[in-house]
């Protein structure tokens, strides 16, 4: 009788042991802020008992320890903003395939890797912000016009360093084309009004204090200055409406190889493409839910709708190093 009791805890510390589906804990690395992704955790806790211990720090730091951890790791997740960042962690093995139907329904195609590794959990759209003083809505019309001599000395950017615009110009390649892109980046350099600012929110100030006309950045960007000063003299663009649509791109989250949980982290990531998470995932940034379903803040529709781009997300990835390459030669700084 003792035997057989002793055998059935075995099997059930056994069951427990492999069932990581059942798992009460969670760890997670995030390249994301703490204030975005707080909120999450702790509605996700509140909701399934679940406990989310986590780690945030910038998205090559969190990779490179999570390749020294190898198995060793603690982490089941790995969030991080932008695709080619997503991509990157894939290819060097630290992102398992994940199979759920769930994740393949919320969020459409573009917006995740073909291999199941990352999935986008909020959308940016790096666009066209102007002055509105300056320029007339009429006067825009794509990324590629903005290479046009009239655009001499009116155009801020950010730095190429940065992956949002490597990314950028990695789909623009994906879309035209190394030759086209080339001439159009050449085109961007010919027009700066400035060297490339450090940031998104510097390229935005130097059009509203008139150093430039037009800038490209992401639209939490402008949501943010706009929070603050209401009658910013700037405004939203949509380019490319009558061809590949507004650059979009993703931050996401990618279960990781030697997850203890993977399970409850799929598990975890299907909640965060689902109505309930969608609004404090992307509203946090003043970003767009990636669920189709799921309707932006008042305050982000009030941008208007657009046509982004539907191009696979993982091209800015496997373009990115030829990326760098064009706007180096491109003398995009
Ligand atoms: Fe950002």
């Amino acid at each position: 009788m003792k035997l057989f009791l002793s055998a059935i805890l075995a099997a059930m510390v056994t069951f427990t042991g492999i069932s990581p589906a059942f798992s009460q804990e969670l760890v997670v690395y995030s390249a994301r802020k703490e204030h975005l992704i707080k909120p999450l955790f702790d509605a996700y806790e509140k909701k399934t008992g679940v406990t989310i211990k986590y780690i945030t720090g910038k998205a090559p730091v969190l990779l490179e320890r999570l390749k020294s951890e190898g198995t060793q790791t603690p982490a089941d997740l790995l969030m991080t903003v932008d695709a080619g960042n997503l991509w990157h962690a894939a290819q060097v093995g630290v992102l398992r395939p994940v199979s759920s139907a769930v994740l393949s329904a919320n969020i459409p195609k573009s917006l995740r890797d073909p291999e199941n590794r990352w999935f986008g959990l909020s959308k940016r759209a790096r666009t066209i912000v102007y002055s509105t003083e300056r320029v007339k809505p009429s006067e825009l019309s794509t990324y590629e016009n903005l290479a046009d001599p009239v655009w001499k000395g009116r155009l801020a950017l950010r730095t190429s360093k940065k992956v949002y615009n490597q990314s950028l110009v990695a789909m623009l390649m994906a879309a035209h084309g190394d030759a086209a892109t080339e001439v159009l980046v050449k085109g961007w350099v010919n027009n700066l009004a400035a060297p490339p600012f450090s940031s998104d929110t510097k390229a935005l100030e130097a059009v509203m204090a008139g150093q430039g006309d037009v800038a490209v950045v992401n639209t939490y960007y402008f949501g943010r200055l706009q929070k603050k000063n209401p009658h910013m003299p700037l405004a939203i663009f949509w380019p490319n409406q009558a061809s590949g649509g507004v650059h979009v791109n993703v931050s996401g989250a990618g279960v990781t190889t030697h997850a203890k949980h993977p399970e409850a982290a799929t598990a975890f990531l299907e909640w965060l493409s689902g109505p309930e998470a969608q609004n404090l995932f992307a509203d946090a940034n003043m970003e767009y839910p990636v669920n189709p379903a799921v309707a932006p803040h008042d305050f982000v529709a009030a941008w208007g709708g657009f046509k982004g781009s539907e191009l696979g997300l993982e091209k800015a990835g496997e373009l990115q190093a030829d990326a760098i390459r064009l706007m180096d030669r491109a003398g995009y700084k």
